[in-house]
């Protein structure tokens, strides 16, 4: 009899299925991307989402205290026995009037989901709790990544606080911002600079696994999305199970949009939502080949059988061209997605929107979020940042709920925030010199003499 819960292609007319051990990651056909799959029959789902909202009441149980476990009836290829958390996805959804001023939605539309309060500050904890889970159950010892920082920092984090692993960290050179360093760093990862950029670190990392047989918690590893669906599982829960119009994600290796589709389409064909929200997939401008593909040349899922030639063709264009990826959205510079086959079905499912926002707009989405009460790094921001563009093209409308996913904390680059709210010419430069000329809403640091009577006029006449 077939296992309960296995590996499938998403291609839906190869469909091959692997062990839930195999962790190559890759069709064993078709060389195409894998989903973890269940065989939802024989297993004991529940009848309705209220059911989760009872785990509350078990939380000195790690894996009901767990913003991911706490719903492994939804994710469920471990044994109990099995499951590793440190405490991932104790986060908030919070109602962000300020911004909806911002973005142009009524009052009590927008939603802000915060994921900087993860272990590592970033949402990447949701999808490393499940991947080492994984990692632990086929025995592996070491497990790598490449990395723009933070699944570096998260993959670092959970093996020193479990010990049961060894980390070790691919970063390109020079790209990667100190917070996120200083995690992989402080928390003894093996941390292996690169000359290059991210994607020379991805194609290296996944050499080097196959050579010396280490794990790969990539997001190409299909149980990290499993565990990034729990966090599409807390915004339902914090918006009382009810279904928003809108969820809008930064797109980088574009594993986030991925498992959010998946977990859309679970839930409706489980019979526990009655319809999927619309999904909207931010890049960066300088990092922007989904919105290319999917806006700009019509690229579609097209019931698994996309055009292969027009992914292609466009890069074998950036590279002819020399085009590198280029943001100061560090998490989200990456021109070749490796999730992009998923993503299109994601979109295909969801009724799907991708938009390309300059980086200048990005750190004015940002700063406003700030002032809003919730920090977080550039690359969450341009969710934000597209949103209000959706609303100018009215794809959004004002009363339609909206949840836009804040994927890491301010403190992961502030570099980028002094730069933006800086009059010092040395350190704005830094902005200049990528591109953003004007800020919209710095908050300059007020020079005073060492004087009382100066520091009270200041205060007095800035308040
Ligand atoms: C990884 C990351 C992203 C990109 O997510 P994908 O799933 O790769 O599209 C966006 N923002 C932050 C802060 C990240 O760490
Ligand atoms: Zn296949």
């Amino acid at each position: 009899m077939r296992a309960i819960a296995f590996q499938r292609c998403i291609n839906p007319s190869c469909g091959a299925t692997t062990d839930l051990a195999d962790t190559t990651f890759r069709c064993p056909c078709c060389g195409g991307l894998l989903d973890v799959a269940y065989d939802w029959n024989r297993l004991p789902v529940p009848s309705s989402l209220k059911h989760f909202e009872s785990k509350w009441a078990n939380r000195a149980n790690p894996l009901d205290f767990s913003g991911v476990w706490r719903f492994r009836a939804l994710l469920p290829f471990a044994p109990e026995e099995a499951i590793i958390t440190i405490g991932e996805g104790q986060t908030l959804c919070q109602r962000a009037d300020a911004v909806a001023a911002f973005v142009g939605l009524n009052a009590g539309r927008l939603f802000l989901q915060y994921e900087g309060l993860n272990p590592s500050g970033s949402f990447k904890d949701n999808g490393m709790c499940a991947a080492i889970t994984h990692a632990r159950m086929t025995g592996a010892r070491r497990a790598a990544c490449a990395s723009t920082g933070n699944t570096s920092a998260s993959l670092a984090i959970y093996c020193s606080a479990t010990q049961l692993l060894r980390g070790i960290i691919f970063v390109g050179s020079g790209k990667i911002s100190y917070g996120k360093l200083s995690q992989a760093l402080e928390h003894s990862a093996l941390t292996i600079q690169i000359q290059g950029d991210f994607d020379d670190a991805l194609r290296r990392v996944q050499e080097a696994s196959r050579q010396l047989g280490l794990y790969l918690v990539n997001s190409v590893n299909p149980f990290r999305l499993e565990g990034q669906k729990a966090i599409m599982f807390r915004v339902l829960e914090a918006l009382r199970w009810e279904v928003p119009d809108w969820v809008i994600v930064p797109g980088g290796n574009l594993g986030n949009v991925s498992s959010f589709g998946k977990a859309f389409a679970e839930l409706a064909e489980l019979g526990l939502i009655p319809r999927v929200p619309r999904l909207a997939v931010i890049n960066a401008t300088g990092a922007d080949t989904f919105y290319q593909l999917y806006e700009k040349r019509g690229l579609r899922w097209n019931g698994g059988q996309f055009d292969q030639s027009k992914i292609d063709d466009y890069l074998a264009e950036l590279d002819s061209a020399n085009r590198k990826a280029d943001t100061l959205a560090s998490a989200i510079e990456i021109n070749r997605p490796v999730n992009l086959p998923k993503a299109l079905r994601a979109l295909d499912r969801c009724n799907g929107v991708v938009r390309a926002i300059p980086d200048s707009e990005i750190l004015d989405a940002k700063a406003k979020i700030g002032a809003g009460g919730l920090g977080c790094e550039p690359a969450s921001a341009a969710s934000v940042a597209g949103l209000r563009q959706l609303v100018q093209e009215k794809v959004i409308s004002p009363s339609d709920s909206v949840v836009c996913v804040l994927t890491g904390h301010l403190l992961k680059d502030p570099d980028e925030t002094v730069a933006y709210h800086s009059t010092d010419p040395a350190t704005s430069a830094k902005l200049a010199a990528r591109g953003v000329k004007q800020v919209a809403f710095a908050n300059r640091a007020v020079q005073v003499p060492n004087d009382l009577a100066a520091i009270v006029q200041a205060i007095e006449s800035y308040t």
